[in-house]
């Protein structure tokens, strides 16, 4: 059933990195920045900050120097972030096309403030279906889009309808590919009803027990909105076409890196991450334009089997923290964006 008549071009990662800013409280701790954005697309990492007009020339030789698709300023909109990252991928499922938008980090980095964002400065989520109901509008000859909401979570291998909390549900094999048996959908008429939804659906993420006040370092939440409508094909007969577009807050990237060097037995062992580790493998299969591509391996690969890679369109946002205190993190996370170029 593959409506959809994109080209099956292998489409490039786009990989961007978002700096945030420094927080107050970091500041008044003492807390140093060890990243600089040099320009739309590099940031220069080292451990010795300053923050004379010599930076560049002094750090030049010590730090390490990445490049991405673009690099944001800890002084960058939310608009910013999503025209230059996200709006493509609007128009692309509005041709029927899947793509999936993902934000890697360690906890704290700003993952959850890039998608959701606040009431005030609205997120890549809320920004991209305000985008998705004006782009409709105005193609005049369509009154029969519909645009459906889920929102869920994969915890520890367990996934979780996040807008109506119950049971763990069951991955199936249907023909249209793995779905989550019951998961709820909304259809979606309001940005505004969108933003109060998807915040109620975050404090039904998972939280920490043993770290009650540090919130779903460890959950993974996926929005997956799906735009379904009629058109003509080349011999005027009518079809149904569908386009999804999935929005992923992922995990802290902190402890999965932790265990990478470890076998991966004693990672299933310690429940630790598996879904992270399995979309890095994803990735780098498909970065590196192996055949075989290890879905399998997880929950949250399992349900993104049809919006990553092949013809869909990969976006991959890296938040980062100036704080020199997680030089550590941010460095992980940054080859880790460099490896999924
Ligand atoms: P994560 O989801 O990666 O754990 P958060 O998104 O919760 O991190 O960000 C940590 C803190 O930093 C939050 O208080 C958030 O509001 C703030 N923050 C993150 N990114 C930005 C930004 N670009 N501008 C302003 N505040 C930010
Ligand atoms: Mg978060």
């Amino acid at each position: 059933q593959k409506q959809s008549s994109s080209s099956s071009r292998n489409s490039r990662i786009l990989v961007f990195v978002r700096l945030r800013p420094m927080m107050k409280k970091e500041r008044e701790a003492g807390c140093r920045s060890c990243i600089r954005v040099v320009n739309r697309s590099d940031v220069y990492l080292t451990e010795f900050a300053s923050d004379s007009n010599d930076y560049l020339r002094l750090n030049r030789l010590r730090g390490r120097h990445f490049s991405f698709d673009a690099a944001f300023h800890e002084t960058a909109s939310q608009l910013d972030v999503y025209s230059t990252t996200t709006a493509d991928l609007v128009e692309a499922v509005l041709q029927g096309r899947n793509g999936s938008v993902f934000c890697y980090g360690a906890t704290g980095a700003g993952k959850t403030y890039t998608m959701l964002g606040t009431v005030e400065s609205p997120g890549v989520m809320v920004l991209a279906i305000k985008d998705l109901f004006s782009k409709i509008r105005q193609r005049s000859y369509d009154g029969n889009h519909v645009v459906q909401l889920s929102y869920l979570e994969v915890y520890n291998e367990t996934v979780r309808d996040l807008l109506s909390p119950g049971r763990p549900l069951v991955l199936r094999e249907d023909k249209q590919g793995i779905v989550a048996a019951g998961l709820s959908q909304y259809k979606a008429y309001s940005t505004d009803e969108v933003m109060a939804l998807l915040l109620q659906g975050n404090k039904n993420r998972t939280t920490e027990p043993t770290r009650a006040n540090e919130t779903s370092s460890r959950s993974h939440a996926i929005l997956q909105v799906t735009i379904e409508y009629r058109t003509r094909d080349a011999a005027m007969n009518i079809i149904n076409r569908v386009g999804k577009l999935s929005l992923i807050d992922l995990a802290g990237s902190e402890r999965a890196l932790a265990t990478d060097q470890r076998t991966l037995r004693s990672v299933e062992g310690a429940n630790i991450n598996r879904s992270l580790l399995a979309l890095s493998s994803c990735i780098n299969a498909l970065v590196e334009g192996k055949k075989h591509i290890p879905y399998r391996n997880s929950k949250l690969t399992q349900l993104l089997k049809d919006s990553l890679g092949g013809a869909c369109n990969t976006v991959m946002i890296a938040n980062i923290s100036p704080n020199n205190h997680t030089f550590g993190e941010t460095q992980n996370t940054l080859h880790w964006a460099d490896r999924a170029k």
